[in-house]
């Protein structure tokens, strides 16, 4: 492994479901559903395949019916007018998004800034695209995280080339709101910076509601909006996932793509375009039934005396060890399969200040209801 690389080894969510699956433990770690999405997208897909839509290298920049699909629902969500024809890109998930954009826009030596705790890929990208991370550490308070924005603006330097923000964020659940996106939209344009979101939580969202960075005022030409099909529509193992901008950033970011997988997905396109024009109904169900699903493992982890950060989207909750006299996240979901038979994700790992995420992990709460209950229940009798 390159310098570069050394520091990553294997992920997080690989090592964690290993160990759900040797200990027969019941996965909350790695966040992936356990009902598949809708029928009638599956359906979508198996027609696609029948009838040989896709099955051959489809378009670069992603089939055409993806493309209108995903400018429609970005104007019927969002208010965010996109060409299809020059503004969308498809690539393979958002992880690909992510990592095509970094390794388009961002210099050797430029700084990244990213908010800490950061999706575990976002440090491996910059440091492939040859950029120097800089966390921006999100403050637990009153039950939730938050953005210190004089912290943020305190972080960029004549050396910040880019800002990589996730909101709906992985792992706390929190939502930026409509001031705190205006100040850092504001910070951008007065500091010349490009912005990445990572917005794949959009429609999981319980409180407030989710604003595409994009949609302030100077910021739709500076700003590249990554999304994907996996966890709006649970299909995560399809890997289809999108990047929205203007037509010279879209362009940056699709000079990459051509060089890591060049296309993805054929078929799952073509079903992921029906899927984007489902009715509203669809998505208030799934953030209803997964607000449901969040309150259900909150007040199971809050009997079993962990301190809970609620989360106002995503479906992750963030859980202090604390109460229960631990200390270290790491060591306690190491040994919690054996203690419980259940298995979380340690914060730490998306820290670079370790100290700051150590107490906490993490418990993803898509999974059925008597999943989410005898977890809930085994938590309670664990062991010390
Ligand atoms: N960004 C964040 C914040 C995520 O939580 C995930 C899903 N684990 C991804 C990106 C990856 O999305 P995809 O599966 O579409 O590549
Ligand atoms: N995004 C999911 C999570 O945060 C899974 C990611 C993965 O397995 N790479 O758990």
């Amino acid at each position: 492994l390159n310098r570069r690389l050394a520091q990553f080894g294997t992920t997080i969510f690989a090592e964690m479901s290993a160990l759900a699956a040797r200990t027969g433990s019941i996965n909350l770690g790695q966040g992936f559903p356990d009902t598949d999405g809708p029928e009638e997208v599956r359906e979508a897909a198996v027609r696609a395949l029948r009838d040989g839509r896709g099955n051959q290298y489809p378009p670069g920049p992603g089939v055409p019916e993806l493309r209108t699909a995903v400018a429609d629902h970005q104007r019927r969500f969002h208010g965010l007018d996109v060409d299809p024809d020059t503004e969308v890109l498809v690539t393979a998930g958002a992880t690909e998004a992510v990592a095509a954009a970094l390794l388009a826009l961002v210099e050797p030596g430029d700084e990244v800034i990213a908010l800490e705790p950061y999706y575990d890929s976002y440090a491996a990208c910059i440091a492939m695209a040859g950029g120097v991370r800089v966390p921006v550490t999100l403050r637990p308070r009153d039950g939730s995280y938050h953005l210190d924005l004089d912290e943020l603006r305190d972080a960029v330097t004549p050396r910040t080339r880019l800002l990589l923000l996730n909101t709906p964020h992985n792992p706390t659940g929190t939502v930026l709101g409509r001031d705190q996106l205006a100040a850092v939209a504001a910070l951008a344009v007065e500091r010349d910076l490009l912005v990445v979101t990572d917005e794949v939580y959009e429609h999981l969202v319980f409180e407030g509601e989710h604003l595409p960075l994009a949609s302030f005022p100077g910021m739709r030409e500076r700003t590249v909006t990554i999304s994907s099909a996996g966890k709006t529509f649970a299909f995560t193992g399809w890997k289809v996932g999108w990047a929205t901008g203007s037509r010279e950033l879209v362009a940056a970011v699709r000079t990459a793509k051509q060089y890591l997988t060049f296309v993805s997905a054929g078929p799952f396109q073509y079903a992921v375009a029906e899927a984007l024009r489902l009715p509203d109904a669809y998505f208030d169900g799934l953030r209803a039934d997964l607000r449901r699903k969040r309150d259900l493992l909150a007040d199971g982890l809050r009997a079993a005396g962990f301190g809970v950060y609620l989360p106002q989207g995503t479906y992750f909750v963030t859980a202090d060890i604390r109460p229960l006299g631990a200390t270290d996240g790491f060591a306690f979901c190491r040994t919690l399969p054996e203690r419980a038979g259940v298995v979380a994700i340690p914060n730490a790992v998306f820290y670079d200040h370790q100290e700051a995420g150590a107490p906490f992990v993490r418990f993803a709460f898509c999974k059925k209801d008597d999943v989410l209950t005898e977890a809930a229940d085994r938590l309670a009798r664990m062991a010390p």
